[in-house]
């Protein structure tokens, strides 16, 4: 049952006409607890509220299913007016953005310009840029972007996905480009041609990939709601030594904030992913996926006047 109700999610969260149709609707379906508003000035202030209680961002403006030039340019205008809202509040947050928001199923030319604009931006006001990881189908045209960015620009942060068989040979790949890398399980619906069918696998690997890339002396930002691995992590840091400014937590906003607070306590640098913005409906569907239990808070949104 919590399968099929995955898939369910996972079949709307790609779904166009929905998404259009959400992005006209401000916050609904419960989004409100996994998206902290739909401009960036209602984000920036709940982003002052996370700083002011000792937690670091990285803010996300949602964006997916670009379908003209014109879409992905303001999409990039608008990561780079979240830098600047950063730099102008002494925001204490890197900037998260999706590839294909920046128009990478349109042209390599398009989303390349967007990209150097933006980390020009990110560049200029010290604001580290992570490139979101998206489906496999998109993860070699990913990574060779980062590649080829991370020639020019410092501040900038990718992810890998533990659930792909490719993960090991591409954490190998990417460190000597000295990566700041963001490490997930993985949050899309793939074939078992390339990914890990079942949760045990993707666990093991996980565990695997963090080790590999910290003993390789890449920061690493584990990123993450399970507490397993969370304890693994810890042991870890024991185990090898690991100093602290080698690597951080990373939870979702409004997900398991009792874990993000003792982690915080406990004196690990914690990081906070804030999305906002219109295209807040395949994120949405995406966390319910996760966690089907969820629905709950769903029902609890649509039934509210
Ligand atoms: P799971 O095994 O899925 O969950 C462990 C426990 O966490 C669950 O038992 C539950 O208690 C809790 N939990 C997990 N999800 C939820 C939820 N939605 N609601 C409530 N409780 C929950 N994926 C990508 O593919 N690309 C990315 O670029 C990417 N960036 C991410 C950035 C951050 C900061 C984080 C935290 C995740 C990101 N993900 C990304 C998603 C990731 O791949 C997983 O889908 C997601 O984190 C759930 O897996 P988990 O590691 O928390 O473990």
């Amino acid at each position: 049952m919590e399968q099929l109700l995955r898939n369910f999610f996972l079949f709307l969260s790609k779904n166009k006409t929905l998404t259009k149709l959400a992005k006209k609707y401000g916050l609904r379906f419960g989004a409100a607890r996994f998206v902290a508003g739909t401009d960036i000035d209602s984000a920036a202030k709940k982003i002052k509220e996370i700083n002011e209680n000792g937690y670091v961002v990285t803010v996300d403006h949602l964006g997916e299913f670009v379908d003209n030039e014109q879409e992905a340019r303001e999409s990039a205008d608008e990561c780079i007016h979240a830098i600047n809202v950063i730099a102008e509040q002494k925001l204490d947050s890197q900037l998260s953005l999706k590839l294909t928001s920046m128009g990478l199923d349109i042209s390599h030319e398009l989303v390349m310009e967007n990209m150097h604009r933006i980390l020009e931006a990110g560049k200029k006001h010290n604001v580290t840029v992570t490139i979101d990881m998206e489906d496999f189908e998109r993860c070699e045209k990913t990574l060779n972007i980062f590649k080829e960015l991370k020639q020019k620009y410092e501040n900038l942060g990718t992810v890998l996905q533990a659930y792909l068989y490719r993960v090991e040979e591409d954490i190998e790949r990417l460190s000597p480009y000295n990566p700041y890398l963001r490490l997930v399980k993985g949050a899309y619906k793939e074939s078992p041609e390339v990914a890990y069918p079942n949760k045990k696998d993707v666990d093991e690997t996980y565990k695997r990939i963090i080790k590999q890339n910290i003993l390789l002396g890449n920061y690493t930002a584990v990123a993450t709601h399970d507490e397993a691995i969370i304890a693994y992590v810890k042991e870890l840091e024991k185990e090898q030594g690991i100093a602290r400014d080698q690597f951080e937590f990373q939870m979702l906003y409004g997900i398991r904030l009792d874990l993000q607070k003792a982690l915080l306590k406990e004196g690990y640098k914690m990081r906070v992913y804030v999305p906002y913005g219109k295209d807040w409906y395949g994120y949405n569907m995406r966390r319910l996926a996760e966690r089907p239990a969820n629905v709950l808070f769903v029902l609890k949104g649509v039934f509210k006047k």
